[in-house]
């Protein structure tokens, strides 16, 4: 049976049996894998807490005939109580984790890993302030995916910004002559947080005012909500 070993982020997990879960992961070099970790709920186990959500595991497993088996894992960072412990950081680690999911349901890559683990260090450290961790995460990971926004120029005909109308459906700012009647229409202020959101420009993103963070926090969930198509559910836990 062959043995390999992979790095991952633990997305979620699920009962099985008495004893065992399946655990699903994102993997640094074979995509999204959900795979049997033994044993783990018999007893308050190291290997277990290793695998719970939000961690980052160096792992081991064999190829099964329908799930593979996870046999060793060691800590690479230990997120998950450090995330757990503040409820704002738990719900944007949550929506985090179910987007990422989702996003990689065909196939995982490398720069998805990157971004998830980055994302879930910096909450753990509260480095930038979960809502706009979650919000840099969501509009990168959906650029990743072949949605990226447009914040600067028509989202529809490319007319050079400066643009206020906002349409998600179109995937993103438009000009006047593309914007249909009604529209809504953002703060120049929103318009650049979301740019800085974006490309990752925290100095800018963390000096926004929260009335311009709840703006851009509204658009973002549009965005992800669009895209997504059935929605998040976590996203509807996060304390806005
Ligand atoms: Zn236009």
């Amino acid at each position: 049976m062959p043995v390999y070993r992979d790095e991952v982020v633990v997305l979620r997990t699920q009962k099985l049996g008495e004893a065992d879960r399946i655990v699903t992961m994102l993997t640094r070099q074979h995509g999204k894998v959900r795979a049997v970790a033994k044993g783990v709920r018999r007893t308050a186990s190291k290997f277990g807490a290793r695998l719970e959500p939000f961690m980052v595991a160096d792992v081991q497993l064999y190829e099964g005939r329908s799930l593979d088996v996870i046999t060793q894992a060691e800590s690479i960072g230990s997120y998950g109580a450090l995330i757990t412990a503040d409820y704002p950081s738990y719900t944007a680690a949550s929506a985090m984790v179910e987007t990422a999911d989702k996003l990689t349901e065909a196939e995982g890559s490398l720069q998805q890993y990157l971004l998830l683990v980055g994302a879930l260090r910096s909450l753990s450290r509260r480095e930038h302030g979960a809502g706009l961790t979650l919000d840099s995460y969501l509009l990168r990971s959906l650029s990743m995916a072949g949605w990226a926004p447009s914040f600067q120029d028509c989202a529809r005909c490319g007319a050079v910004g400066t643009h206020s109308a906002m349409v998600v459906q179109v995937g993103g700012i438009v000009c006047d002559n593309c914007a249909a009647p009604g529209s809504p229409r953002l703060d120049p202020a929103t318009v650049a947080l979301l740019g800085s959101l974006l490309t990752g420009d925290w100095e800018h993103a963390q000096s926004a005012p929260d009335q311009t963070r709840a703006q851009a926090t509204g658009v973002v969930a549009a965005y992800t909500q669009w895209h997504l198509g059935r929605g998040l559910r976590s996203l509807e836990h996060v304390s806005r």
